[in-house]
């Protein structure tokens, strides 16, 4: 079973083009000066349309997870136990990732977090999250 890829459209193909050389990247308003992901041709702040892409510091804290012991997609059969969870970014914005090299056990909500990226075949890469003692 393939997992699904990134799919690059004219919006998010500077966010998966940084993926891919391990930098995070979030939209910034020019106007309002708020963070946002994920990427939109408008700002959900202020409506302004003069984003531009700026490098996240990458670190956060983790907002909520899950330890998923069976999925339903058979692609991602063979990573169970895994962690889904979503983070908050250190600029605001939270987005979804798996935590990895990380002891689920260890695991707690508002812990740090630092979001790293994994390669994932076909020129591609997504962020993850590790614990960030
Ligand atoms: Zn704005």
């Amino acid at each position: 079973m393939v997992k699904p890829l990134p799919v690059l459209d004219d919006l998010s193909r500077p966010y998966w083009e940084a993926a891919r050389k391990g930098t995070l990247l979030l939209q910034r308003c020019a106007t309002c000066g708020r963070h946002q992901f994920y990427p939109r041709p408008f700002c959900l702040s202020c409506a302004g349309s003069d984003l531009e892409w700026v490098e996240a510091t990458g670190s956060g804290t983790l907002h909520t997870f899950a330890v998923v012991h069976r999925t339903a997609d058979p692609a991602f059969a063979d990573d169970v136990p895994y962690v889904f969870a979503v983070v908050e970014l250190s600029e605001g914005p939270r987005l979804t990732v798996n935590v990895v090299d990380t002891p689920s056990e260890s695991l707690r909500c508002d812990m740090r977090i630092r979001i790293i990226f994994a390669d994932v075949g076909d020129d591609a890469a997504i962020p993850n999250a590790r614990g960030d003692a």
